[in-house]
């Protein structure tokens, strides 16, 4: 027999989204629980650096930033609760969801907000060199590599537009792809093709990564492998930019609400409630309901309008 727990709003992730959902719904007296699962603090636990955290003057680092969204929670009436949702049953109220403690949560309203994760090359230097020239963010790193030279991998819209994002910033920016297609739209392909022509981006078709190298604080060059011929060629670049996608952390949601590429859909036209699910009472924000912006700042306030609007509709529903 599993332990129970109850509460008017529970909350699934610790990342930005997680805890700004926490710190509205506690300020509302609603004394929610969040779950924190297995990263506590999110995605920007892996990042040294951030610059574009409005609030913040000089550069922090993810940990310590994610340390101030805990205090901040901590301030108010939150339960935070270090665990794992493995299963939901969400078919009727109170929903019930199991931790992999064995605790069942039941609940009259649950914000998702468990993010995603980017997708890797699987090489063993990816890993050595995260934060040290490894990057799958451009947005959130591009600044860092003003004026160097980068590489970007992959061949879809999110290559193509970081290409173009840094080709605003770099010096050179170096597209390498596995094919000869690129699946972006044909608009990005033509402005690639501009800067390719001002040699600002310069093409690599039909390789993959081998290798990353550098020093111990640094990368300084890639190894790429033809897949035409099996060759092996040096490129001496600052960072390497890997932007091949990103999965939606949404298993044990897929089969039970409308979802699209595995991303939570959420009600963006209904003007009451803009971030519930197909499911009454199921609110998502951050990364999981947002495969274009993913930054921590759109994780919060996504965060902080999944907690209005869970407030709005208990109230509604009169619990
Ligand atoms: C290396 C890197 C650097 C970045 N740098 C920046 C930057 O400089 N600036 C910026 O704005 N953005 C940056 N980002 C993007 C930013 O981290 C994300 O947009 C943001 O963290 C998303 O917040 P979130 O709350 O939606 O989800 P996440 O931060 O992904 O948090 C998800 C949470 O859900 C939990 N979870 C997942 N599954 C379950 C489950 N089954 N049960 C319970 N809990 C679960 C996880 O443990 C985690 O706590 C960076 C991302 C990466 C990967």
């Amino acid at each position: 027999m599993n332990k129970t727990k109850k509460t008017k709003i529970l909350i699934i992730g610790s990342g930005p989204a997680g805890y700004t959902a926490a710190l509205y719904a506690a300020r509302a007296n609603l004394d929610p629980i969040i779950i924190t699962g297995l990263n506590q603090g999110g995605q920007l636990m892996n990042t040294t650096e951030i610059e574009n955290w409005p609030t913040t003057y000089s550069n922090i680092s993810g940990s310590d930033l994610m340390e101030l969204f805990l205090s901040n929670v901590k301030k108010f009436n939150t339960e935070i609760i270090i665990d794992n949702i493995i299963n939901a049953n969400l078919k009727k109220r109170p929903f019930i969801l199991t931790g992999d403690s064995g605790t069942d949560y039941i609940c009259e309203s649950v914000i998702i907000a468990t993010g995603s994760s980017p997708k890797k090359l699987g090489l063993d230097s990816e890993e050595e060199f995260l934060g040290k020239g490894v990057s799958y963010c451009a947005t959130c790193d591009g600044m860092f590599y003003k004026d160097k030279n980068v590489v970007v991998i992959g061949g879809g819209n999110t290559a193509i537009e970081d290409a173009l994002y840094l080709s605003n910033i770099c010096r050179n920016v170096t597209l390498v792809h596995r094919h000869d297609k690129f699946r972006a739209e044909p608009i990005l392909l033509d402005r690639i093709n501009n800067k390719v022509s001002k040699n600002i981006i310069s093409i690599r078709t039909f390789y993959t990564i081998n290798k990353i190298e550098g020093t111990e604080d640094k990368l300084t060059n890639i190894v790429l492998l033809s897949s035409k011929n099996n060759s092996l060629e040096n490129i001496a670049t600052d960072g390497v930019f890997i932007a091949i996608g990103h999965n939606p952390n949404t298993n044990i949601f897929n089969d039970l609400m409308k979802t699209k590429e595995g991303y939570i859909i959420t009600r963006k036209d209904d003007k009451n409630f803009q971030t519930m699910t197909s499911i009454e009472g199921i609110f998502a924000a951050g990364d999981v309901q947002d495969n274009i912006y993913r930054q921590a700042i759109t994780s919060s306030g996504t965060g902080c309008m999944a907690a209005l609007d869970a407030q709005r509709w208990l109230e509604k529903n009169d619990v």
